[in-house]
């Protein structure tokens, strides 16, 4: 970034007096606590601020503390979380609640080294604490952060690479002013919710665009640069849905599967035969009596989508043991398992429980 150190505090300190003026009022923003810190920083990893601000309310209700977070019951916690998606973000927490309360004595670390060797804390949450709640001179460059300063700094490489977002955490770093690291970073990512948005930027509102290469040259639509992500795979399930009485079949998934360790319906591959479907009824021991479609939804990963077609499996009643894994979950117990959006949909499709 050609820019000296006049324009660099020039910037930084436009930057501020926007923010100070123009922040929205966020619950996490009105703690310096470093565990409330830690906990809104994870889950604003890929989900909206909206999204976020009842989640974040009754998790810090249900978990006030690290000590709180770390005696608490995998599926419990599972379950909190439930809707919010990235589920191995909730079980990187209470990992890493364990590894504080018992390291640590429950007091979060303020050093870069310790924060990162704790599962889910990459170098943008690092850096996010240290400053955030310790007031640390980090960057926390997030998604956010690299489009703006990649258009500042009239950056045309791609930011996905790992050395183009090293430099920008660089760039970021020597504009931090002394003693306001949190409130910067914060700045930062604020105008990059706020104005420095992805499609047409509010470059006429922005504080600093005298600064931005972008804007002076009329860039801002090809900056960032990104390569072109793989589109996710698409996969073709069929899910069984079983009822009996107030309750339906449910699965526990593998702990090795995507979405593990929580509840689903079972899957099937879809062929163009019904193999699959008449194995799982054998595999069940069912008397079919016949089988309905119900309709189809789907669910995007990042690196698969799911479609899926509920089947209806009308059945006589049975004695066989089922096997392991699956049980008759009750409808008013559905609201206490883990049962992720994917599986979610399909509750709301079929009305399961309605
Ligand atoms: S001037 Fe426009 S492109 Fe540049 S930082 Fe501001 S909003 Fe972003």
């Amino acid at each position: 970034m050609n820019m000296n150190k006049n324009s660099g505090q020039n910037l930084s300190s436009l930057l501020l007096d926007w923010y100070q003026e123009n922040k929205r009022d966020l619950p996490w923003r009105r703690s310096k606590d470093p565990y409330s810190i830690w906990i809104s920083e994870i889950m604003l990893q890929q989900t909206r601020v909206e999204t976020v601000i009842p989640y974040y309310t009754r998790f810090l209700q249900d978990y006030p503390n690290v000590r709180a977070l770390a005696e608490a019951g995998e599926e419990e916690i599972l379950t909190s979380w439930k809707g919010l998606g990235y589920y191995s973000r909730a079980r990187n927490l209470h990992r890493a609640a364990q590894m504080i309360q018992e390291k640590y004595q429950g007091i979060i670390p303020n050093a870069y080294e310790d924060l990162r060797l704790l599962p889910g804390i990459g170098d943008y949450t690092a850096g996010a604490v240290l400053s955030i709640a310790f007031n640390l001179s980090f960057p926390a460059v997030d998604g956010n952060v690299l489009r703006v300063v990649s258009r500042i700094a009239g950056w045309e490489e791609d930011i996905r690479d790992a050395m183009g977002r090293e430099k920008i955490g660089h760039i970021v770093s020597g504009l931090i002013p002394p003693g306001r690291a949190g409130e910067f970073n914060q700045a930062l990512m604020e105008l990059g919710a706020e104005l420095c948005i992805p499609k047409n930027p509010l470059c006429t509102d922005c504080p600093i665009r005298s600064c931005c290469s972008a804007m002076s040259t009329g860039r801002q639509s090809c900056i960032p640069v990104k390569k072109q992500a793989k589109s996710p795979v698409p996969l073709e399930y069929w899910v069984a849905v079983l009822r009996r009485d107030k309750s339906v079949l449910m699965q526990y998934r593998d702990q090795t599967a995507l979405l593990g360790r929580m509840w689903g319906f079972p899957m099937l591959i879809k062929m163009l035969s019904a193999e699959p479907l008449n194995e799982f009824t054998q595999q069940i021991g069912l008397e079919l009596r016949e089988m309905r479609r119900l309709g189809e939804t789907k669910h995007v990963f990042t690196h698969q989508v799911w479609r899926m077609e509920a089947i209806e499996f009308i059945w006589e009643e049975t004695q066989n043991e089922l096997p392991k894994g699956l049980a008759w979950i009750p409808f008013d117990k559905m609201d206490h398992i883990p049962i992720p959006r994917a599986f979610q949909k399909i509750i709301k499709l079929c009305d399961i429980g309605v």
